[in-house]
């Protein structure tokens, strides 16, 4: 599993504040770890065991299946579609870009064409 905390921040401060996966979905780490709005992260996320048996007896993991993408020869259009299980054609064309899916104040990006499905 892959998830980075990183030091990046648009914005240029409030640098532990961000939390972000492969460069796909940015957002304040609260609002990414609550309210994922990426296939890839939504996926990582279930593969957390939690903490409290009750939410833990009940957790759904989402499996990823399909071929793993080479990072040196990453396939065309979105680089997860070869493992994502909502995947159409223009995922396999273009690479989505970063929108925002938050507010100007508390923005939320992610590089997804179809994010708004998964909210
Ligand atoms: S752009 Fe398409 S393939 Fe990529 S994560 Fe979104 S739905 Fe899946």
């Amino acid at each position: 599993m892959l998830v980075r905390q990183t030091m990046r921040d648009p914005g240029g401060t409030d640098n532990d504040k961000y939390a972000e996966h492969d460069q796909r979905e940015l957002a304040d780490r609260n609002e990414l770890y609550s309210n994922p709005k990426h296939p890839y992260t939504q996926a990582l996320l279930s593969a957390i065991p939690m903490p409290d048996p009750d939410k833990e007896a009940t957790r759904q993991r989402i499996l990823l299946e399909g071929d793993v993408p080479s990072p040196a020869n990453p396939p065309p259009g979105c680089r997860f579609h070869t493992r994502c299980g909502y995947v159409t054609d223009i995922c396999r064309e273009e690479d989505p870009e970063y929108r925002n899916m938050g507010t100007e104040a508390e923005t939320h990006w992610v590089a997804c064409h179809h994010a708004e499905q998964f909210q």
